[in-house]
């Protein structure tokens, strides 16, 4: 899931200056996991910035709204009749989600009020741990399913570098040496050998270093006709 934090109120209020009909969007999907941008959290930051107005004598019309999953747009399309009249919406769905907010409604301004960290797991209540980089060629088969590039703080593929000490990394005391992991992961696997395998210089061409990554799905594109019988849905 993506993992993601609110914006502290007062960078919101700066920026929603000069702002009057604002409509917070909140999202069900790993946001609302991760307690950043539900429902609840919608309500939460909607009551804070009507008390700010109230307060302040802004003037601000806040309205709400939680969609099922932002990113996508046959449900972002539900924003249609509520953004009519806004002058800015406050999005708290991920990054990607707030794009394609943007993209949809491209006459209202959308400012993210979440900032958007990583992918990673829910470990406990409240606790969330980067798990993988998107990459875009996985070798969590030869790390015994702990993934180097995101959890090791150097992404080394061949590992533990020197400063792994007691199986915690050089970087911070608290953290996991990944490579320690990875090695304890490989061992109850019975996969040990594994490690005195030089893992070669990976293809890093599918990452973000090739640039803005793009996927099609050939088999799941719909025909005109198709398209048509979809009944013309945006
Ligand atoms: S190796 Fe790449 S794709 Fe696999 S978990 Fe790690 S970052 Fe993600
Ligand atoms: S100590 Fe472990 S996790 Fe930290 S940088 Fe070195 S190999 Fe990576």
């Amino acid at each position: 899931m993506i993992i993601a934090e609110q914006k502290g109120i007062e960078e919101l209020i700066g920026i929603l200056e000069g702002h009057k009909d604002i409509l917070v969007v909140g999202c069900r999907s790993c946001v609302a996991i991760c307690l950043a941008g539900g429902e609840k959290e919608v309500g939460v930051l909607s009551e804070a910035l009507r008390l700010h107005s109230d307060m302040r004598s802004k003037g601000w019309n806040i309205s709400e709204v939680t969609l099922e999953r932002a990113c996508e747009k046959e449900w972002a399309y539900e924003l249609d009749q509520l953004v009519e009249g806004k002058d800015c919406v406050i999005s708290l769905a991920c990054g990607v989600g707030a794009q394609v907010i943007q993209e949809l409604f491209p006459d209202v301004r959308v400012v993210p009020g979440l900032n958007t960290s990583n992918m990673g797991a829910p470990e406990e209540q409240g606790v969330y741990n980067e798990k993988c980089g998107g990459c875009g060629d996985c070798v969590l088969h030869l790390t015994g399913g702990i993934c180097p590039i995101a959890r090791c703080a150097k992404s080394l593929l061949n590992g533990p570098c020197g400063g792994s000490q007691e199986g915690k990394c050089e970087i911070d005391p608290e953290v996991p040496c990944a490579w320690d992991q990875i090695y304890h992961s490989l061992e109850k696997l019975g996969r040990l050998e594994l490690m005195d395998v030089p893992i070669p210089p990976k293809d890093w061409g599918p990452s973000r270093s090739g640039g803005p990554r793009k996927m099609v799905r050939s088999e799941a594109i719909l025909t005109d006709e198709q398209n048509r019988m979809k009944g013309g849905k945006r």
